[in-house]
């Protein structure tokens, strides 16, 4: 047997942890000092060594990508396919779980699962059938409130009324929230985990089947498990002290979201037997960074405490960019990146980190001018395109009429002069007798109690769904996909829609048939699903993991939160603001700031060789102009280790010589940053930038009055100061 792989690249620590006799483990360790790998290594080392089956194996991560990574990580070292075990996130596996036993969880067979912005759709459409003010009470509000209380395991029947009027209110939309999903087949998903939990929890054949099923049951991101995960994972682990968990409590980003670091210290509570390893060693970072990182996080309190060195040496110096504004500073990041790729790094070794989605856009834009392939994690992901998630709603009608929420998206997409009356009318008439929309069209057709057209438009509409579940009988999926891309009309649509984006939206639709073309289907998979529920149920819980190209090598663009467990060789950490990063909201928060303090820790222990941080002095951010103050992380850090790029020289090329054509104007290869000149519409500015040559020569201006813009300087006719 041979067990070097697996030990060989371990130090004493990790090699301790991995190898230590089944019982209830906490490795608690600062970022990057391989927890991830002590977890993937233990597995094998079970399977390997204690002759564990690949089939009793759980291990929860915190995305879809880390489970596919950890597969392969296991399957390397022990050269065999670990197909059998359940490896995934916790929305995942609660998928898994109650599409295999969806009557014991009181669902029905054909559940749909909604995303985020589904749910708010659905919430919105039920404030208008109870006739709610949305101003009064804004939906992403009740949001929130219905997923704080699933998250915590509290139904609609749990709360007792208060007599708050405010409160009262919240639960007759709770309560009326429930009763739209359980009609509809609908699940959110926070609705995934607490009713995975209900499952195990009243269920006993279920859950001692698991119970036995899963031997070991192992955690990556143990800190950022929110209540009901937690009961989840005891229900499984009950009395058998066989609970695995990884975690960094100064990582723990997701408590705005319910997440409870308290379960590092419940765990240790319910675990009487439990052994904690810790982890000192850093393997990812230089020094320098490193060190920066420690000092910064050393600003909270309560924390568990702990200390991290490496020995790779100091590194360089961690750089340090003031931008103009937000546009200075993509300018600059993407600069640097095309210099990192010419001295031959790769563009997937880059990684741009923001606080806020909006924040991508800037760069995105800069990344295209220049032509740098780039992919953007979370926010624009692919299945969340408004023209994806109309083909998807129709395939899921085609799949379950009942889908209440896909009736609502589609009916009148493309337009089919289905007036907001008969919605209503349905709407009502659903809420009321407590049966799907569809079905409450079918009734008003039968009375036959609509105007004539306003019934030609409903029956046109529904006739439609039936031929198309019709015509895609038994074909392959993505000739489904194809079929009902087509005959639902979007494509032609879109084709359409000069001004909006039609065109690229004709593109993604093809995509989605390539995407579907490209899904591999599991045929036997364990919940027995047909492949066209499969897919659907994937995009709906594939958060931006499924874009297109996975391969090529591109830059990666994504928040902090979603750059959690990941490493980038060079990382750019921006928008280093007051009020953007730490956030507005979490300014007068002491809480709050520090969750933002560990997410900085986060940001900046991503990198292993080179860390920027940028700033810009203006910025332009959900249409309005602000002045921010540089964000406080950047004064924690200590100044010995951090350089200041200067200037936007940096940026540019090397100033050339300057030979006027003719005086005062200026053409091709003539400017100097920070030059005065004057433009004659818009008047006074300063150049910031140049870039391109020859006759596609174009500089940025920042004038006085007029602001910044990008001028072509063959036409641009600017006068020098
Ligand atoms: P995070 O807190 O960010 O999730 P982590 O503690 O899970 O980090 P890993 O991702 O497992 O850390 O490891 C960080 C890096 O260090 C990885 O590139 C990993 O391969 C490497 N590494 C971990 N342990 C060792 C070791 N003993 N020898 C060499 N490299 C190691
Ligand atoms: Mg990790």
């Amino acid at each position: 047997m041979d067990i070097t792989k697996i030990i060989d690249p371990l130090n004493d620590a990790q090699r301790q942890a991995v190898s230590a006799p089944s019982r209830s483990m906490l490795v608690l360790a600062g970022a990057g000092s391989g927890k991830t790998r002590v977890l993937v290594h233990r597995i094998a080392w079970q399977i390997q060594v204690e002759g564990l089956s690949p089939h009793s194996v759980l291990a929860v991560t915190f995305t879809n990508k880390a489970a596919r990574e950890m597969r392969g990580r296991i399957e390397d070292l022990l050269n065999m396919s670990a197909h059998s075990m359940w490896i995934g996130t916790f929305h995942g596996l609660a998928h898994r779980l109650l599409r295999r036993h969806a009557q014991q969880a009181k669902l029905p067979e054909t559940f749909q699962v909604m995303d985020s912005a589904d749910q708010l759709r659905l919430i919105k459409r039920l404030l208008a059938t109870l006739n709610l003010d949305e101003k009064k009470w804004p939906p992403k509000q009740i949001q929130w409130y219905i997923n704080a209380q699933k998250d915590e395991g509290i139904r609609a029947r749990h709360i007792l009324e208060t007599g708050d009027l405010y409160q009262r209110q919240m639960l007759i939309i709770y309560r009326a929230y429930e009763e739209l999903c359980e009609r509809s087949g609908l699940v959110d998903f926070a609705e995934l985990l607490l009713r995975a939990h209900e499952l195990l929890r009243d269920n006993e054949d279920v859950l001692e089947f698991y119970q036995q099923r899963f031997r070991q049951v192992h955690v990556d991101e143990f800190q950022d498990t929110n209540t009901i995960q937690y009961a989840w994972l005891r229900l499984l682990t009950q009395g058998k002290d066989n609970l695995f968990v990884v975690g960094d409590d100064d990582q723990s980003i997701y408590g705005w979201r319910g997440a409870k670091i308290e379960n590092i210290y419940n765990f240790q509570k319910h675990h009487p037997n439990h052994q904690v390893i810790k982890l000192e060693q850093n393997y990812r970072s230089t020094g320098h960074i490193l060190k920066a990182a420690n000092q910064v996080i050393a600003n909270n309190d309560g924390r568990m405490g702990k200390e991290l060195w490496t020995d790779t040496g100091d590194g360089d110096l961690i750089s340090l960019y003031a931008a103009f504004n937000e546009q200075d500073e993509a300018y600059f990041v993407v600069e640097r990146i095309r210099a990192w790729v010419n001295e031959g790094g790769a563009r997937s070794d880059v990684a741009i980190l923001y606080r806020s989605n909006a924040q991508s856009r800037q760069f995105e834009e800069r990344l295209m001018a220049t032509g740098t392939p780039y992919r953007v994690y979370g926010g624009l992901r692919f299945f969340d395109r408004a023209e994806i998630k109309n083909a998807l709603a129709y395939l899921r009608l085609t799949s379950n009429r009942h889908d209440d929420a896909s009736f609502e998206r589609v009916i009148n997409t493309p337009a089919r002069g289905i007036g907001p009356k008969t919605l209503n009318d349905l709407r009502m008439i659903a809420r009321n007798r407590s049966i799907s929309l569809w079905a409450a069209a079918e009734e008003v057709l039968g009375q036959g109690r609509l105007s004539t057209r306003a019934a030609n438009a409903l029956s046109g509409f529904m006739q439609l769904i039936r031929q198309m579940a019709e015509q895609v009988e038994g074909l392959e999926l993505f000739e489904k996909v194809k079929q009902v891309v087509e005959k639902s009309g979007l494509i032609a649509l879109y084709q359409n829609e000069k001004a909006d984006r039609g065109e690229e939206k004709v593109e993604n639709l093809e995509e989605l048939v390539n995407a579907a073309r490209l899904f591999d289907f599991d045929a036997d998979n364990e919940e027995n699903l047909g492949e066209l529920d499969m897919f659907l149920a994937h995009a709906a819980l594939e958060a931006g993991e499924l874009q297109a190209d996975d391969f090529e090598d591109c830059v990666q663009l994504m928040t902090l939160h979603s750059a959690k467990g990941l490493e980038f060789k060079l990382v750019f950490l921006v928008g280093m603001e007051e009020g953007l990063f730490p956030s507005l909201q979490s300014i007068e928060d002491a809480g709050r700031l520090e969750e933002e303090r560990r997410l900085c820790y986060v940001g900046m222990t991503r990198a292993m060789k080179q860390l920027y941080l940028t700033y810009a002095e203006s910025r332009r951010l959900y249409g309005r102009d602000s002045y921010p103050r540089p964000s406080r992380f950047l004064r924690e850090i200590p100044p010995e280790f951090i350089q200041e790029v200067r200037m936007r020289a940096n940026v540019s090329r090397p100033v050339t010589a300057v030979k006027p054509k003719a005086p005062g104007i200026m053409t091709e290869g003539q400017y100097k940053l920070g030059q005065r000149v004057r433009h004659e519409k818009f008047g006074e500015g300063v150049v910031l930038q140049m870039e391109g040559e020859g006759a596609h020569e174009r500089v940025q201006i920042n004038f006085k009055t007029a602001g910044m813009k990008w001028l072509m300087l063959a036409y641009a006719r600017l006068e020098t100061l």
